[in-house]
């Protein structure tokens, strides 16, 4: 069972510090969405849990150990992926090479050709297009690929950034499908989301982000929850 814990998690951009107080927890095979208005600290939080943010003051452990002392790539190696808001793929690779990307150096190549043959076992859209530029597939093609390079690390935890953002509506639920399987598989997904359905349909847990401060935190059924989202969105600034 790992476990990914924020506890008053602050930070920021240099001196600008943008989140105060993010406190959630993810447990493996669950998902727990992180929600909030534009601008609420939500992609700067994944960032700080990925090292690409320093975290100034408070903690985020993964199964107790500290990550604020490791770099960015020992907290991949410890089993952080991180998926960025708006398919962050090389679009003038093909489908392969952009999932080859995703495998690291200290990973044996029998293991790395072993999650390439699962990937394309779990994406055969991918499969079908493994010698193709990543810029010839359709938007929810290049989603399902920068999720595919992410996982092909062997994670155990996933951050994902909007996943469903700019995606049409038939192509959000196969999304909303591969997101369901990985909790199913045991990931810890920590999900960020725009779309406040979307994040409920694969929500196990629910945390609001208002102006860098966590304002809610509860289950996904929890009755008060639909109240709670709706006052952090209409807060004043
Ligand atoms: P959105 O859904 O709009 O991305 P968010 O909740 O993810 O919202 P963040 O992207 O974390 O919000 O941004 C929070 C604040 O941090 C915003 O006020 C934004 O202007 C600021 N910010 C974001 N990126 C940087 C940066 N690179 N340098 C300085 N400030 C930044």
């Amino acid at each position: 069972m790992s476990t990914l814990e924020l506890r008053q998690v602050a930070c920021g951009y240099g001196d600008l510090r943008v989140v105060t107080d993010a406190t959630l927890e993810v447990e493996a095979g669950s998902v727990t969405a992180l929600l909030g208005r534009n601008g609420a600290g939500k992609t700067t939080t994944l960032r700080a849990v990925a090292g690409l943010n320093k975290i100034t003051s408070g903690a985020a452990t993964l199964d107790g150990t500290d990550l604020g002392p490791l770099p960015a790539y020992r907290r991949a190696r410890a089993g952080i992926a991180y998926v960025q808001e708006g398919k962050r793929i090389f679009r003038s690779r093909t489908v392969e090479e952009n999932l080859l990307l995703g495998t690291y150096a200290g990973q044996s190549t029998a293991r790395g050709r072993e999650l390439m043959a699962q990937m394309y076992e779990r994406f055969p859209l991918l499969a079908e297009r493994r010698k193709l530029r990543a810029a010839q597939l359709s938007g929810g093609q290049q989603q399902m690929l920068a999720i595919a390079q992410a996982l092909i690390a062997d994670p155990r935890v996933l951050l994902l950034d909007e996943p469903s953002a700019g995606l049409a509506p038939a192509i959000v639920g196969q999304v909303l499908d591969v997101i369901r399987d990985l909790r199913t598989r045991g990931l810890a997904i920590l999900l960020v989301e725009q779309a406040v359905e979307f994040a409920l349909a694969a929500a196990d847990r629910v945390v609001v982000l208002n102006l860098g401060r966590t304002v809610y935190s509860g289950q996904a059924t929890d009755p008060g929850l639909r109240e709670a989202i709706r006052r952090a969105y209409m807060a004043e600034e």
